[in-house]
């Protein structure tokens, strides 16, 4: 059995409410989170050199992965990396603003913290289905807003994500039934500037 195992989260069930209730916090993490983590090892049994792999090297190559379990290590492996980043990104001292270099980056690429903010927050309400919010850094050092389908990753397309919201129901549906916008819009009072300050450093 490959090595990847289920990161603890960095807070409490219930650190991020009233804006990201406990129970949802929980299922998401044990279950949802334990599941993409319990399955990508089960691809990966066997391919002895994608074991050695770090997650982001095995999803940066995603296309010379085996046929055989490229949809499951695409699926399963970008759930992983996904949730992994999420958790670490959101904080119960979060929201407000980034300061410094990224808030700079952020100025120049976006025009400015409220444009950034609702663009990233546009394009996420406007993943059609399952999917993801993103800030990445490209190869270049420069930084763009997308979305992606699903669990895949930008590190597919070989970017570096530095900031992730996951828009699947199973994220935000106990709590807010369809309405995607209320938990975008509430997601930012727990977005931990910090950190994805941190990624930011090391990414570029
Ligand atoms: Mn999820």
């Amino acid at each position: 059995m490959a090595g990847f195992t289920l990161p603890d989260l960095p807070y409490d069930f219930d650190a991020l409410e009233p804006y990201i209730d406990a129970r949802t916090m929980e299922i998401h993490h044990d279950k949802h989170h334990a599941g993409y983590t319990n399955k990508l090892n089960a691809a990966l049994e066997g391919h002895g050199a994608l074991e050695s792999k770090s997650i982001e090297e095995i999803l940066r190559g995603i296309d010379g992965v085996p046929e055989d379990i490229r949809t499951a290590v695409r699926n399963n492996g970008g759930g992983y990396a996904n949730h992994s980043l999420f958790w670490t990104v959101m904080s119960p001292d979060g929201g407000g603003e980034p300061d410094d270099d990224l808030a700079a980056a952020i100025a120049d690429t976006f025009g400015s913290f409220a444009q950034f903010k609702e663009t990233f927050s546009n394009t996420a309400s406007g993943r059609f289905g399952s999917g993801w919010g993103w800030l990445v850094l490209d190869g270049g050092g420069n930084l763009h807003v997308y979305s992606t389908a699903n669990q895949d990753s930008p590190y597919m397309q070989g970017h570096i994500p530095i900031l992730g919201l996951d828009v699947w129901e199973h994220a935000y549906y106990l709590h807010y039934q369809n309405r995607r916008g209320d938990y975008i819009s509430n997601w930012w009072n727990v977005v931990d500037w910090a950190q994805v300050a941190k990624n930011f450093e090391e990414s570029r």
